[in-house]
């Protein structure tokens, strides 16, 4: 029953472009000793019963309280080995999310975890926490950190803390530069929270993004552009309002130049090229694959949106879609005192764990 409801429940958010894309959020039930968690490369909106992972709760609690090693690499894979352990027999087939420890930390029935757009424009904003504060008095504020180990681990420093303040478990997380956590041991009520949250959120954003059509495509520029970044690549053009707005002036970019959260990096690459009118593409291309070691994926050109670029059809409608969603937020996040993307540092950080991440997986 707990899996079926946790599945509906799933479908339901996961069909909701505003809450979801490309595979971002995850969801999870706990039913005694064991708890259900989304497997990796399921999708919410199509995963059935048996896309969830059934895990050993005791085993996941106590990596809370083990001591790993202080280095990154190091850290996260003595992590990842215990959280594969944690999964119970007849499971192994199956990959847990890597953000299952945060799940474990609420002691109630349901948890959802999503990425929208609308939440990351409070979450990536300069005066954010403050925001947070005045909006939703019962959240618990997450600093930007580190994901991974790292980041649960804060989590559960934070929670104990504010239970500790409170007197009460903690049902609702803002992560900076990342997302939310909500959780509730009824399934219905999870979602009036949500709900709740967005309405307050929409009703204090006094700006929404403009996404008429306002500038058309040039399909020779296209071309070229997806030639530059390498055989057999493919293209796709945006020429919606918010889009040239940006694309005005390397000012009007200035938002758009970091990365507000990880989705952006994974699936945009970290920066935009920025290709001002009369410049030469050609070099412009040049310079950025010598400065970051790869081509990018999204194009601005100003007068007229961007390009995205990719090597197949589903990476590129990917990159389409979290660039909009970098738009959302740039356009979200002027009511909460303007964009702050991730730090350098963070940017930097997960960037190589990426790198790390696709080499351990074309190790397999
Ligand atoms: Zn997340």
């Amino acid at each position: 029953m707990i899996l079926q409801t946790l599945t509906a429940f799933s479908n339901r958010f996961g069909s909701d472009p505003e809450l979801v894309l490309a595979g971002g959020g995850n969801t999870s039930a706990k039913d005694g000793n064991t708890m259900y968690i989304k497997a990796s490369g399921t999708s919410l909106a199509t995963i059935t019963p048996d896309g969830f992972v059934a895990m050993d709760r005791q085993k996941l609690d106590a990596m809370l309280h083990k001591r790993y090693p202080s280095e990154d690499a190091a850290r996260e894979a003595a992590a990842l080995a215990d959280l594969m352990d944690a999964r119970l027999p007849g499971q192994n087939a199956k990959r847990p999310s890597v953000e299952t420890l945060l799940h474990a930390l609420f002691p109630v029935r349901y948890v959802l975890h999503l990425h929208p757009a609308l939440v990351n424009g409070l979450t990536c904003a300069v005066d954010g926490a403050a925001w947070a504060r005045r909006l939703f008095p019962n959240a618990v504020w997450i600093e930007a950190s580190k994901p991974g180990y790292i980041l649960a681990k804060l989590c559960y420093e934070r929670m104990t803390q504010y239970k500790a303040e409170t007197g009460r478990d903690a049902d609702c997380l803002l992560l900076q530069n990342h997302g939310v956590f909500l959780a509730d041991d009824d399934a219905d009520a999870l979602g009036e929270k949500l709900q709740k949250m967005l309405d307050t959120l929409r009703a204090h954003c006094a700006f929404s993004p403009d996404f008429s059509p306002a500038a058309a495509e040039d399909p020779d520029l296209g071309e070229r552009l997806a030639a530059l970044y390498g055989k057999g690549s493919v293209y796709r053009f945006c020429g919606a309002s918010e889009a040239v707005r940006f694309a005005a002036s390397e000012e009007a970019m200035r938002p758009l130049t970091e990365p507000f959260t990880p989705d952006h990096i994974v699936y945009c690459k970290a920066h935009p090229l920025y290709l001002p009118t009369g410049c030469d593409i050609q070099t412009a291309f040049a310079d950025y694959r010598a400065k970051y070691g790869f081509a990018p994926r999204i194009c601005y050109v100003q007068g007229s949106g961007f390009y995205a670029l990719s090597d197949s059809e589903r990476s590129v409608d990917a990159a389409v879609l979290l660039a909009l969603d970098a738009i959302k937020i740039a356009v979200y996040c002027r009511a909460f005192g303007g964009a702050l993307p991730q730090s350098a540092a963070l940017t930097d950080f997960i960037v190589h764990w990426e790198v790390e991440a696709y080499r351990a997986r074309q190790a397999q």
